[in-house]
């Protein structure tokens, strides 16, 4: 075990997440568990998914998704196409650009509708817009030497029955295993334990998530002199919008 100010960063993660509560490590041999208080799901576009759901079932929302998504790609083939054979004018490429857009944009917005539909639709009683989220939402991350990953349990309580389900789920958090720092980059640090200077090394491959705009860093060291074990979660921001928490 390590105490809280070990944590560095991570703490204001999670102040940032919620009202500062409390997160825990446990490491056996080689496996650290950290476990830590999240914020209740948002989800986007309330209104619209409430109309959408009261109007269509699931299956409805799954094709109507998949069918803006062909559409999508249909409108890019076309406009490929026609790019590559004729000497088209510069106007009909940007049209059919935008209008491929369009219907991607319009089955992203039904994906985050069918995931408000899961959420809140109660598989005992059979009721959609049942669920609500209860209790505290727990975030556990499990990193070993060969793997890191991250589950979010959530409680949904259904309204009509009553009924308390328990999700575990990913929640499409970029999590991965990152690459060590080069030793020369070591050399300078003092250890917070012993003050002795140059004798930290990283004991393992970094965890890496991304959470919204946050790209977290946590990294694991070690003093080679008086054995102090110092981890440390770092963040930036990142730009690219490829993975998404
Ligand atoms: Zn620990
Ligand atoms: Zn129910
Ligand atoms: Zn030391």
């Amino acid at each position: 075990m390590y105490n809280q100010s070990e944590f560095g960063n991570l703490e204001n993660y999670l102040l940032e997440k919620k009202s500062f509560k409390k997160t825990s490590c446990e490491h056996t041999l080689n496996t650290y568990v950290f476990t830590g208080e999240v914020e209740l799901k948002k989800h986007r576009f309330k209104k619209f998914s409430l109309l959408l759901i009261n109007t269509y079932d699931e299956k409805a929302l799954e094709i109507l998704s998949k069918f803006f998504f062909l559409l999508c790609i249909t409108i890019a083939l076309v406009t490929i196409i026609n790019f590559l054979g004729n000497d088209i004018a510069d106007w009909f490429y940007i049209l059919g650009i935008v209008f491929s857009l369009i219907p991607l944009i319009i089955s992203l917005c039904i994906q985050n509708v069918l995931e408000y539909y899961q959420d809140t639709f109660c598989k005992k009683c059979g009721n959609k817009l049942a669920c609500e989220e209860v209790g505290e939402p727990i975030m556990k991350e499990t990193s070993s030497f060969g793997d890191y990953t991250l589950t979010v349990t959530r409680h949904w309580k259904c309204r009509y029955c009553g009924n308390v389900d328990t999700r575990e789920s990913s929640e499409n958090i970029f999590a991965e295993q990152g690459e060590m720092l080069p030793a020369v980059s070591l050399k300078g640090i003092e250890c917070r334990k012993c003050g002795g200077i140059g004798t930290i090394v990283e004991t393992k491959r970094p965890d890496i998530k991304e959470i919204g705009k946050k790209r977290l860093t946590r990294r694991y060291y070690n003093c080679t002199l008086c054995d102090h074990e110092d981890i440390s979660e770092s963040e930036e921001i990142t730009f690219h919008g490829t993975h998404t928490g």
